[in-house]
């Protein structure tokens, strides 16, 4: 019998065609253990394979970021300034936030508001972003042609010459320094599409704080992905 009490919580049963053989992958962004299972392998092989490296993967689940929900009280940094949420019951058929000052003000009849917060958190990140894009662009004497958000797994953001740039929404929780360096990157990518000596000097340019701002990415970008998940994140493991 395999007891999974302790590490199923964090585990994800992924069941792939293309793999060769049983595999172990820890996916930060999500904060979950992938348990790779190839289309021949057995559950029971699997869950054997799983148990073997049980302290493997309690170790990774410890050292995973603390996820933050968006909940009462919680403090959220919010484009580099710390704001609290405050859910303030209402009972008005639609939910509204207002991104203030110190406070995230959510006015609202749900029970859990989390991902309208989220929404709104998404809203306010793209509009701060894209005007401080836009200022860079212009420092450039170019113009973004396109411009949004979204939930980027392997980088904070891409920019073409013709002016198409995509950043990560969860810069919002970066500090200041950090997300404008990522801005300031992405827009020398209007000059240059490569990563040369004159495209990190153009980077160092355009950014307030460079050198901090990218190890601040460095050391902690794969942190940004914890706010607005709940404490016990993935699925069960299914019945053999
Ligand atoms: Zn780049």
């Amino acid at each position: 019998m395999v007891d999974f009490s302790t590490i199923s919580p964090h585990l994800n049963v992924k069941i792939s065609p293309k793999a060769k053989r049983l595999a172990l992958r820890l996916d930060a962004h999500a904060g979950c253990i992938n348990l790779v299972i190839p289309k021949r392998a057995s559950i029971k092989s699997a869950y054997a394979f799983a148990e073997s490296n049980q302290s493997w993967i309690e170790d990774k689940i410890s050292n995973l970021p603390r996820p933050i929900p968006f909940a009462h009280g919680q403090i959220i940094p919010v484009m580099g300034k710390n704001r609290t949420i405050n859910i303030i019951a209402s009972n008005k058929k639609y939910t509204e936030i207002n991104v203030l000052d110190d406070v995230i003000e959510v006015k609202t009849q749900l029970d859990n508001p989390s991902a309208r917060i989220q929404r709104a958190l998404r809203l306010y990140a793209e509009k701060e972003l894209k005007t401080l894009a836009d200022a860079k662009a212009a420092l450039l004497n170019r113009k973004l042609t396109h411009f949004c958000v979204r939930d980027m797994k392997s980088r904070w953001g891409s920019c073409s010459k013709d002016g198409r740039m995509t950043l990560s929404w969860r810069l919002a929780f970066a500090p200041a320094h950090a997300f404008d360096y990522v801005v300031a990157h992405e827009s020398a990518h209007l000059i240059h599409d490569n990563h040369g000596k004159d495209f990190w000097k153009l980077c160092a340019e355009l950014s307030t704080d460079y050198s901090t701002g990218k190890e601040w990415m460095r050391l902690n970008g794969i942190h940004l992905g914890r706010y607005g998940k709940s404490p016990s994140p993935a699925r069960e493991i299914p019945e053999e």
